[in-house]
């Protein structure tokens, strides 16, 4: 199971009752999270004597409501939004997850994808380990419960570790006490901040600003992060010599206003627009965003070749979900209510079209034929990324090899199937660039089918397991 998350800690020190309780902390931290997940919801809250957790399917208003969150107590607390296409769709696989041991209780809320989670569930569930959902989460919370019994959380921590193979950012409640841990190699973003009363730990920034926070630092690869009687305190478990920071999230997933691993988004998606306009210049009229994926890449192009900069696309941002009945005129009915072209921009005109990506193929294709249909003369797909050519086994939901348009095509063979005058990708150079981290600590698994750690049937590795070098 592949899975797209955000995650979310809060802990409250000193003064009580606090103004704003940790539940709804957590709450709005995960209103800022949703891009990183629809499907389900949950917060757990500890109030120094167990936990209490609310969850469910859906978006984030779907899920909570404002009696029953109020309701929970507890000043420390952790929370997560879920989306996952693959696998499934149950409450069962919503988190926080919740393991209760002869000590205590462990609460874990986890964004990435093990790669080796399945034969980590073979073994425990061989040990006579009971699990009640089929997430990689749950496979970590029984690690991490087993190393409580014979060690103290850090000790435990460093051992759960050492057995876990991909990509994972976790927030962690060891009963009222709330850690951090992302993995040595860290795939996936985390990072924390003071709130006036705490801290605030996040998958991204967006989520500390949210709370009126001031975001600290970067949860560092292989770091775990305690906070505990007011203090933070950090511990280095690992130290590898290069990381494998998610290229994607910087490309489509990550907020443009977060900052990860130092890098404002917005900044890397324009500085990536402008490098696409002098790697594939076109004599267009306009320069559009596919929105809201594109806008920010579009400026850049537009900035960088000197074309004007126009919207011909507008989004439907509250449309939700949607039931949609079978048949034809349905579908073509779906895709205006999500999108719709705004036809006095576009006709007569030559439309360099700017999206982040290109995964399936078929977005593009009915946008562009959208934007054909509203007049205009030629359509220039320009697209803020490499081709994808293999799948993402480590927590972004991409789609399979077969389904990937640019593993089975050429270029050429792309423009003409999604109906482009031209189409121009941005290289990998130049999206390593524009991300400004030197491409040995980053993942391009999904532009290059060579993977930073060994996947099982992939046969390419950038560059071999790295052997977990303990700090
Ligand atoms: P398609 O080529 O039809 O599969 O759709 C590509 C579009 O989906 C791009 O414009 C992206 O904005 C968006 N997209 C890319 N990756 C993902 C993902 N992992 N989950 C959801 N949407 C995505």
């Amino acid at each position: 199971m592949r899975e797209e998350c955000g995650v979310v800690g809060v802990v409250q020190f000193d003064e009580e009752p606090h103004p704003v309780p940790s539940a709804l902390r957590i709450y709005y931290a995960l209103y800022a999270l949703q891009h990183r997940g629809q499907e389900s919801a949950g917060v757990t809250v500890h109030d120094g004597k167990e936990p209490h957790t609310l969850k469910g399917m859906g978006l984030v208003p779907e899920v909570f409501n404002k009696d029953e969150l109020v309701a929970l107590k507890g000043d420390v607390g952790i929370g997560h939004v879920r989306y996952s296409t693959c696998g499934d769709s149950r409450i069962e696989n919503c988190q926080p997850f919740i393991v209760k041991y002869k000590s205590g209780n462990v609460a874990l809320a986890h964004n990435g994808n093990l790669v080796n989670g399945y034969e980590l569930r073979e073994q425990l569930e061989a040990e006579g380990h009971v699990f009640v959902a089929n997430s990689d989460t749950e496979v970590i919370a029984h690690l991490l419960v087993k190393e409580l019994l014979k060690y103290d959380p850090v000790e435990a921590m460093r051992n759960v570790i050492k057995q876990l193979n991909g990509s994972y950012s976790l927030a962690i409640m060891i009963d009222d006490m709330l850690m951090a841990v992302r993995d040595p190699l860290g795939f996936k973003p985390l990072c924390f901040g003071t709130i006036d009363s705490g801290y605030v730990v996040a998958s991204e920034s967006v989520a500390i600003d949210t709370l009126n926070g001031k975001l600290l630092r970067d949860v560092n690869p292989g770091e775990l992060i305690i906070f505990r009687d007011g203090e933070v305190e950090s511990y280095q478990l690992f130290q590898e010599k290069y990381c494998a920071h998610c290229v994607f999230e910087y490309v489509y997933f990550a907020r443009p206003d977060s900052i990860i691993d130092g890098q404002l988004v917005y900044k890397v998606r324009e500085k990536i627009g402008e490098r696409l306009a002098r790697e594939h210049p076109v004599s267009g009229d306009m320069v559009s965003p596919v929105p809201d994926s594109g806008i920010t890449s579009a400026i850049g192009y537009a900035k960088e070749s000197k074309i004007n900069y126009e919207e011909g696309l507008m989004k439907n941002r509250y449309i939700g979900r949607t039931f949609i009945l079978p048949g034809q005129a349905m579908r073509e009915t779906a895709v205006r209510l999500k999108m719709n072209t705004i036809g006095q921009n576009i006709k007569g005109k030559k439309v360099v079209l700017i999206d982040d990506s290109i995964v399936r193929g078929t977005t593009s294709r009915r946008i562009i034929d959208m934007v054909r249909n509203a007049g205009a003369t030629e359509v220039h797909a320009r697209i803020g990324s490499p081709p994808i050519i293999a799948p993402c086994y480590l927590g972004i939901d991409m789609a399979s090899r077969d389904e990937l348009i640019a593993a089975h095509k050429s270029i050429q063979g792309v423009e003409a199937m999604i109906n482009a005058d031209s189409l121009g990708y941005l290289s990998i150079d130049g999206l390593v660039e524009s991300i400004g981290i030197d491409r040995d600590n980053l993942c391009v698994g999904c532009l290059t089918g060579a993977y930073p750690v060994d996947i099982p049937g992939e046969s390419l590795c950038q560059r071999k397991q790295l052997k977990l070098n303990e700090f």
